[in-house]
């Protein structure tokens, strides 16, 4: 059974009232609720635990790790950064959530800024699976409709995906690279972002089943770790 460690800041749910009555146990709680539903052994991980909650033990233990942050990244000590960039060049999965986009994590395994448009005013969006062959779109729709979400808007500063399975349309016309694959290492990384903290999108069951998609889909898989440096040539050959 796949170890999911739902990583999450967890400090706007405390403060703002808002986020409070949307998720009141927390964004992470309510991830590793329906993860747990679908069959995963999910635990959670906070930033103010010791180590933020990630050492050596859990991080051993973990097959994917999903990652929410929004106003406490650069809090993230710099020394678990590189514990967990390590564990996914070994193959551990990495799912990047929503305002993760601007986690120390994120930004180190992709080589750029991660910028992007963003706008606050409850629009409409829709999600359009244009990858729909792709593991993480199994059993999701044509499209999603969130009815009211952060707007992020391109240029998404991000490498150019593996696979890109979606993209998103908002009301005022954007458009958004929102679920984004790649690998790095033996590790699979997806980012998807719907998910803000002062509106239910992690209760809608079609964004809760893509999630769920995209653990199975990033398990680590406990490949042969690859020899490098010289290679002395046998003598029969391979
Ligand atoms: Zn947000």
């Amino acid at each position: 059974m796949t170890t999911v460690t739902v990583w999450n800041e967890y400090r706007v749910e405390k403060e703002d009232e808002e986020a409070r009555e949307v998720y009141p146990d927390g964004i992470h709680e309510a991830i590793a609720d329906f993860l747990r539903d679908e069959g995963f052994d999910a635990q959670t991980a906070t930033i103010d635990e010791p180590e933020h909650g990630l050492t050596d033990e859990v991080l051993d233990e973990t097959g994917v790790l999903t990652w929410w942050g929004h106003e406490a990244h650069e809090e993230v000590e710099d020394e678990v950064v590189e514990r967990v960039r390590q564990r996914v060049l070994e193959g551990m999965g990495l799912l990047v959530l929503h305002s993760g986009h601007f986690s120390k994590i994120f930004k180190r395994l992709m080589g750029t800024t991660c910028d992007l448009k963003w706008r606050e005013e409850g629009e409409k969006e829709r999600l359009w699976t244009v990858e729909p062959g792709h593991p993480i779109a199994e059993g999701i729709p044509e499209s999603i409709e969130v009815p009211e979400a952060e707007m992020y808007g391109e240029r998404f500063d991000v490498p150019a995906p593996d696979a890109l399975v979606f993209t998103s349309w908002f009301e005022g016309g954007e458009v958004f690279r929102s679920g984004c694959c790649y690998r790095r290492g033996a590790g699979r990384i997806f980012y998807f972002r719907p998910g803000h903290e002062t509106y239910p999108i992690y209760h809608q069951p079609e964004i809760q089943k893509v999630l769920a998609n995209a653990v199975e889909w990033a398990e680590d898989i406990g490949s042969t770790p690859p020899s490098f440096g010289n290679a002395p040539k046998p003598p029969e050959g391979i």
